[in-house]
């Protein structure tokens, strides 16, 4: 079949987003869906970071790559050996297929599959291979198993929690990255209690998710940081505490804490930005770090503060969560009023916008923006 899909050719790596305009939207050919797998018409997709950071180079992947990686849609046909979805299930789309077999698997920390990881790498499904074919013949590869920004995709049926139907298109997809990485990064990495004090740097999509995490929990105070003024601003709307830019932090949490907080979540991915969230951190507490940066960044720790002050550093990625079970839970706590999930979504778009979309993600001005694939886009909210 032909699918409209979002396809990165070329990086921009230092040139500015908008003078390179670098996704182009091309007709692709779909093969069906294998076994174990499944096609799933695309609803909503959310413009992550992680996107991004294929489309500068900053993240190396094979090219070209069709994009995308946090979504929800609706299943339109399984392949063989898929028993436990039918057609016309809605589905969230995960960015990390498990193989069920390997170490991490069988130790219920699926975000840290191996096979899932090298197929995500190589830009194949857990199947082997890509089943999206450019005009000329070439294959282009899968972005994290998903490749979202399309009217169709087919992901292999660990890549897809099925939901009830009568939640929100836009309100599902935001849930398959943001909120399980950012919301099970303080359910799960972290189990931050209640009145436990927070401090989030960084304020996208993912740092929102853990203030809505960290409020969910009760705890306090939570101090939201980012340079961008509307994103301060949204942070308090979501029921952080107080609010500041990066500059102002470190007197605020003195203030506040005695000298640091006992959770400060890293969602920026960037170097300094880590360093200065271990400084933030206070004695015997912990430093999460949630974003994803280059890989060959360093940071550099004063070695004293960890045996000197019992101070913690620890990675999250995917929130240390469990989709199969974490989809439902977070439905389930959006249910009870506790994630204003939709609060995080900032524009919808398009397929056609997608490279304004992430324009508007280079310049720092969006928290989510949601592309809703196909002619109707407008009738799917
Ligand atoms: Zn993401
Ligand atoms: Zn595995």
């Amino acid at each position: 079949m032909k699918t409209s899909a979002a396809v990165l050719r070329t990086t921009t790596t230092d040139r500015p987003y908008s003078d390179t305009r670098p996704l182009s939207v091309e007709e692709l050919t779909l093969d069906a869906p294998g076994p174990g797998e499944l096609l799933v018409a695309i609803r909503a997709a959310g413009v992550c970071h992680s996107d991004l950071s294929v489309v500068t180079g900053q993240r190396v992947r094979p090219l070209p790559m069709a994009l995308g990686h946090e979504a929800a849609g609706l299943v339109q046909a399984v392949g063989e050996g898929v028993t436990d979805v039918v057609l016309g299930d809605h589905v969230v789309l995960v960015f990390v297929p498990g193989c069920g077999e390997c170490a991490w698997c069988r130790t219920n920390q699926p975000a840290l599959c191996a096979t899932g990881a090298a197929a995500n790498g190589a830009g194949e499904l857990m199947g082997g291979g890509q089943r999206l074919h450019a005009a000329d013949g070439t294959t282009v590869k899968h972005h994290l198993g998903v490749s979202a920004f399309a009217e169709y995709a087919v992901v292999h049926r660990s890549s897809a929690v099925v939901i009830d139907r009568d939640v929100p298109f836009d309100v599902a997809a935001v849930l398959g990255c943001a909120m399980l990485t950012g919301v099970g990064a303080v359910f799960h990495t972290a189990d931050v209690a209640a009145g436990d004090s927070v401090t989030v740097l960084g304020l996208g999509g993912v740092g929102q998710a853990v203030v809505l995490g960290a409020v969910a929990r009760g705890a306090s105070p939570v101090v939201a940081v980012d340079p961008v003024p509307a994103k301060q601003q949204l942070a308090l709307e979501l029921g952080a505490t107080h609010a500041c830019g990066p500059d102002e932090a470190e007197a605020l949490l003195t203030s506040l804490n005695d000298g640091g907080s006992r959770w400060v979540f890293e969602a920026a991915g960037v170097p300094a930005v880590m360093e200065r969230a271990f400084t933030l951190t206070g004695r015997g507490g912990t430093n999460v770090c949630v974003g994803l940066p280059a890989p060959d960044a360093k940071v550099t720790f004063p070695a004293l503060a960890f045996a000197g002050e019992s101070k913690t550093v620890t990675g999250s990625y995917m929130g240390s969560s469990v989709p199969q079970l974490d989809i439902p839970m977070l439905i389930q706590r959006w249910r009870d009023g506790l994630l204003p999930v939709e609060r995080l979504v900032s524009a919808i778009l398009p397929l056609e916008a997608v490279n304004d979309a992430f324009e508007e993600l280079a310049a720092g001005r969006a928290v989510r923006q949601l592309i809703h694939p196909g002619a109707d886009w407008e009738s799917t909210r």
